[in-house]
């Protein structure tokens, strides 16, 4: 059978996209290497997430879940002095975007396929994408293997990359650019039973720095548990010698007062996770017959959590796009000029923030102190309100640290 649309990768730009698609009533298959419901790190989200989610009908499924609310984000100095938090309901309505959720993976992308499965698209779990099949220049499908390794030919219209980081055809297709600055380290783990915030804090998001522009990740979910990482220069964390992801992470736990605070009480699940070089961008978003969505189109760093609302936004674009050029009978690259121009705009107003934020001298502070009215909107882009004009924001950011030229990335591959 022919598909519509052949969806690589059941992340939430896959499964976004494929459930817009198949409420379109187009044919979409998804093939997905893990068995679900799996592990994947990326749990905070902004309020920006809310529009995607809204679109897709997913809203009442998240205020019936048990995850945690999010209101705000702070950031705590190694002292354990704190900023105000950035509270999004000043900007934004209280009780829709600017509520947000901090949730677990395997939950939340659990809860997106089997939505996808519910509008009418199949999705095949075990099942590794392991070649594109290219027929005069353009990608009309790929090989996959199940996992007792039979390697099936699915065919389609369009091939929608939606493999995360992995970025199966950025890489084949040699568009993996690194970013010219961002190149951190990450190591997690988990806390049951640490110390929380209550109320409406209970499910703030803490930015908690180290010194040489490190820092902590607080995230509180629902079970009691609490998300906590720290990401830094790789060879900061490793620095005298130290490899293993535990001792790296618990080196740095005494350099924040407040993550020392947090973590007095409770204990690690036992577990540490260690990533590293997730920052890249791809040259194109788009060549005959494929399309690049989410991570797999980029990923610039964790801090600021815009990783899911990118992926659900420009899984639930990518979706739209496509029905719109299924009707028009035209899905060359071309088509997807101005999916790709959104994405990028959306990713370079975040990419200047973080550049700011990575400065050694930048604090959020400093800019607010010299001008207040900047504070609104810092907390727009860090509600991930990204896609807007922010040229006098980066004028007065520019006094404190400089703001990074846009990459020329993003354009179609033309035929
Ligand atoms: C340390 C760290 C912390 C982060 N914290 C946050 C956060 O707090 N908030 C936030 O919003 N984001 C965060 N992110 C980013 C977030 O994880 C990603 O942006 C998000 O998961 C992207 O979704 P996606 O659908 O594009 O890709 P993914 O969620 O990675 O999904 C890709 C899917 O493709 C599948 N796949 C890959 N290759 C193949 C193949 N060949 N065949 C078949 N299937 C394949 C994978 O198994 C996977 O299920 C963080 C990232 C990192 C590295």
């Amino acid at each position: 059978m022919e598909y519509d649309a052949l969806i690589i990768g059941a992340g939430p730009s896959g499964t976004a996209a494929a459930a817009i698609l198949a409420e379109y009533g187009h044919r979409v298959l998804v093939l997905e290497r893990e068995k679900f419901p799996r592990y994947h790190i990326g749990e905070s989200l902004i309020p920006f997430t809310y529009g995607p989610l809204e679109r897709l009908g997913l809203i009442p499924k998240m205020k019936q879940s048990h995850f945690v609310k999010k209101f705000s984000v702070v950031f705590m100095q190694p002292d354990a002095t704190s900023s105000q938090p950035f509270y999004f309901f000043t900007r934004y309505d209280r009780e829709t975007v600017a509520q947000s959720w901090q949730v677990v993976r395997s939950e939340f992308d659990q809860m997106m396929v089997d939505h996808a499965r519910e509008r009418g698209a199949e999705v095949k779990e075990e099942t590794s994408v392991t070649e594109l099949i290219r027929e005069d220049g353009k990608v009309v499908g790929v090989r996959a293997a199940d996992k007792a390794g039979n390697v099936t030919e699915y065919r389609a219209r369009i091939t929608l990359d939606c493999t995360g980081k992995e970025a199966f055809t950025a890489v084949r297709n040699g568009w993996r650019m690194r970013d010219p600055y961002l190149n951190k380290v990450a190591v997690w783990t988990y806390f049951k039973g640490s110390k929380r915030q209550e109320g409406i804090d209970e499910g703030t998001t803490t930015v908690a720095f180290i010194p040489d522009k490190g820092w902590f990740w607080h995230i509180p979910q629902h079970d009691d548990m609490v998300s906590v990482g720290v990401v830094a220069e790789g060879k900061y964390l490793s620095r005298d010698g130290v490899r293993d992801p535990k001792e790296m992470f618990h080196r740095e736990v005494g350099n924040n007062l407040w993550i020392k605070d947090r973590l007095s009480e409770g204990s690690s699940t036992g577990n540490y996770y260690i990533t590293s070089e997730y920052s890249f961008h791809s040259k194109h978003c788009a060549s005959p017959g494929l399309l690049l969505v989410g991570d797999a189109m980029a990923f610039l760093d964790p801090v600021f959590s815009s990783g899911i609302m990118l992926a659900l936004k420009s899984g639930v674009l990518a979706g739209e796009e496509i029905h719109r050029g299924i009707v028009e009978g035209d899905l060359s690259p071309e088509h997807f000029a101005g999916y790709g121009a959104a994405i990028r705009q959306g990713l370079e107003n975040m990419r200047k923030l973080v550049y700011a934020f990575y400065h050694p001298t930048f604090s959020f502070k400093d800019v607010i102190k010299r001008y207040p009215e900047a504070a609104g909107e810092i907390t727009d882009c860090l509600s991930g309100d990204v896609n807007k004009d922010f040229s006098k924001l980066w004028d007065r950011i520019r006094e404190f640290a400089p703001i990074p030229d846009e990459l020329p990335y993003g354009l179609p591959l033309a035929a």
